[in-house]
């Protein structure tokens, strides 16, 4: 039985829309109101965008209902829904946990409260009834200074027990011209031993190749097989795997033709760089893990059996899978069928 690993899933981007409607309705009038009807609120929430900005922006909206004391509500059914619809066996869950502070608080202030939400994210991450390991991915954002990104590093490296990595998020074209800060910051996560992941060569404007030798795993990095398939070699070599998100490269614009991902794939196949399939915010594209692969499979972007290597790849990078192979094997004994019993001959 093949269950499935999830290595790149932002918390905010993951709340489908049906369940985020219902919330509004049952606690958010202003929200409620702007969108009265259920199938207009899917239709806007889901639509494509015309630029990775933009749909970002919907994260805000997200962001805007997601507390401390609504983070259990959304999680819940989170968790539920990957373990009953999504098969999912591993969980890296990521989002920035400033962003869920009060925001009328200072700023030191809502450094202070950020460890709180981890806890509250990991404590309801466990669920006795749909058991899945998770752990967080903290991640720093383009838009917040520097003091925030550096406490956030440190977080990762206080909270072990929950969390399992570091990335950098709200967009691969925004923090260009800070390119230093965030190299010193991932060395001094690298320095801490904290694990590292980070959105990059995504779009474009996101090609940092100062920032890549500090990468365990990319968050996307689709322009290397496209645009600069000359750092394949090195990417091999440093055993950084790409976490390709193929639904997401086509709501934000970053790609239009659906051969763009064939190239993709293959060469990454032929450079012998791993991918990990991922649905990045799966609620947003209204979107699971299985049918993202089904859908690879059946506009024969990959074989089956690079899916199956794509599968696989994803227990081997993930940061906190804690067996040495992946769950299907460790099934397989038990599900095969018990051998026929021998009739005696009469
Ligand atoms: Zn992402």
């Amino acid at each position: 039985m093949a269950l499935y690993a999830e290595l790149h899933r932002h918390l905010g981007g993951s709340v489908v829309p049906r369940v985020l409607w219902r919330y509004f309705q049952r606690h958010d009038r202003e929200l409620a109101l702007r969108f009265p009807e259920y199938p207009g609120f899917e239709e806007f929430y889901t639509k494509p965008r015309d630029t990775l900005d933009e749909y970002l922006e919907l994260h805000t909206l997200v962001e805007s209902v997601q507390s401390v004391e609504t983070l259990p509500y959304f999680i819940y059914r989170l968790i539920r829904g990957a373990y009953i619809f999504e098969n999912l066996a591993y969980l890296e869950l990521r989002y920035t946990p400033y962003l869920r502070t009060p925001h009328d608080l200072s700023q030191s202030q809502r450094i202070d409260r950020m460890a709180e939400i981890v806890e509250v994210v990991g404590k309801a991450s466990q669920l006795p009834e749909y058991p899945i390991v998770t752990r967080q991915i903290l991640c720093m954002h383009s838009r917040l200074p520097d003091e925030v990104n550096r406490a956030i590093v440190e977080l990762a490296s206080q909270m072990p027990q929950y969390v399992c990595a570091i990335d950098v998020a709200g967009g691969d074209n925004h923090y260009g011209d800070r390119l230093d800060e965030f190299v010193k910051l991932y060395a001094y996560a690298r320095n801490l031993g904290i694990n590292t992941t980070g959105h990059l060569y995504e779009t474009p404007d996101g090609c940092h190749p100062q920032l890549l030798p500090y990468l365990m795993r990319i968050g996307h990095g689709i322009q290397i097989p496209l645009k600069h398939p000359e750092l394949l070699p090195e990417v091999a070599r440093r055993g950084q795997c790409l976490e390709v998100c193929p639904t997401t490269y086509f709501k934000t614009g970053t790609l239009q033709d659906i051969q763009d991902l064939k190239i993709i794939f293959d060469r990454c196949f032929d450079a012998g760089v791993d991918i990990a399939i991922c649905t990045d915010n799966a609620g947003l594209h209204d979107m699971r893990l299985p049918f993202e692969y089904e859908s690879l499979l059946t506009q024969d972007i990959i074989d089956f059996r690079q899916m199956q290597a794509c599968q696989e790849a994803a227990f081997r990078h993930a940061f906190a899978w804690p067996y040495h192979q992946p769950p299907a094997e460790m099934l397989t004994d038990l599900l095969k069928p018990e051998p026929m019993p021998v009739m005696p001959v009469v």
